[in-house]
């Protein structure tokens, strides 16, 4: 892009300069704030999530959103004694995919602003409910298909920058079709939470999550877990499935699974798709070798 076009879209945005308090250009994949300077790209070493005061990346990171989709997405955000309005817009600058935010200070200009009763740290919390409900899988309250998408990218990109593993356990309980066509789909529903439940309560590590990729299937991320960590906690999981029971709508039912693993140090150019790719793999071969068992 040259400085020409770099003008019209800044022309552009002060047509609604009133809408928007602050621009910024950013980097969602490395969460990096950009600079275009003398015709050139300039990642800043500075992250955008910084400026919400926080040290980590945001959950509900609209930006990689609409990076992902090339759409524009909103959302609502919360600084210290601040709320705005996020609106993400994907563009194209020296053949390089960014994001354009525009944030508005939105403190003042939000209807349940200054009613008697709500407090601050009650909006904010009204925020982040929210702003996780895109992220959460209804049924079984963890994590859902596109925070699969949005996050496991930057996980492998922080697993690049700081030279470590990535485990990955890609779980499918086995035989489910039979627990719905024996005993219905609420009990089956019940299954799945309890299922769930069962497979989290053996991470232990704050930064490890698991999400539902779909159906009956379940992803795990371990980031910075060895090959060792990966399949002793696809292990781990496996056997307290298998002894468990679960009651579910009146009914005790006992249920196993199979456990695909895929451990990499992420390397330049590996995509989640193909991190995922490997260990469906290994979750078939374990299906095909009879199920109820980890492969690796
Ligand atoms: P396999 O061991 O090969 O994985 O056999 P399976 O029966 O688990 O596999 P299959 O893919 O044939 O069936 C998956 C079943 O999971 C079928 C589908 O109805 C059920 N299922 C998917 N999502 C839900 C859900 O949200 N609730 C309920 N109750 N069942 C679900
Ligand atoms: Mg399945
Ligand atoms: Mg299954």
């Amino acid at each position: 892009m040259c400085d020409d076009n770099l003008d019209i879209m800044l022309d552009k945005l002060r047509i609604i300069d009133k809408m928007y308090d602050m621009v910024r250009l950013v980097n969602p994949t490395t969460k990096k704030i950009l600079k275009y300077s003398e015709n050139k790209l300039i990642e800043e070493n500075l992250h955008c999530f910084e400026f919400w005061e926080r040290k980590q990346t945001c959950n509900n990171c609209v930006s990689m959103r609409a990076y992902q989709d090339n759409e524009t997405y909103v959302k609502i955000e919360y600084a210290p004694d601040k709320i705005f309005l996020v609106t993400s817009v994907p563009a194209e600058l020296d053949g390089n995919r960014i994001v354009v935010e525009l944030l508005k200070d939105a403190t003042n200009s939000m209807v349940f602003e200054n009613q008697d009763g709500i407090r601050h740290t009650e909006v904010y919390s009204m925020i982040e409910c929210i702003n996780s409900l895109a992220l959460k899988d209804p049924l079984t309250g963890i994590y859902n298909r596109r925070y699969i998408n949005e996050k496991l990218p930057v996980e492998l990109i922080n697993a690049y920058l700081v030279e470590q593993k990535i485990g990955i356990i890609m779980i499918d309980i086995d035989n489910f079709k039979e627990v719905n066509d024996t005993y219905g789909h609420i009990t089956g529903d019940g299954v799945l939470k309890s299922f769930v439940n069962t497979i989290s309560g053996c991470l232990k590590r704050e930064s490890d999550w698991v999400a539902r990729y779909g159906g009956e299937e379940f992803l795990v991320c371990l980031p910075g877990a060895t090959q060792e960590v990966t399949e002793n906690i696809a292990e781990l999981m496996r056997r307290t499935v298998e002894h468990s029971t679960i009651r579910s709508n009146g009914h005790d039912i006992k249920v196993t699974a199979s456990f695909g693993i895929c451990c990499k140090k992420a390397k330049k150019g590996i995509t989640a798709d193909d991190i995922i790719d490997l260990a469906d793999q290994k979750l078939y071969e374990a299906k095909n070798m009879g199920r109820n068992r980890v492969e690796v």
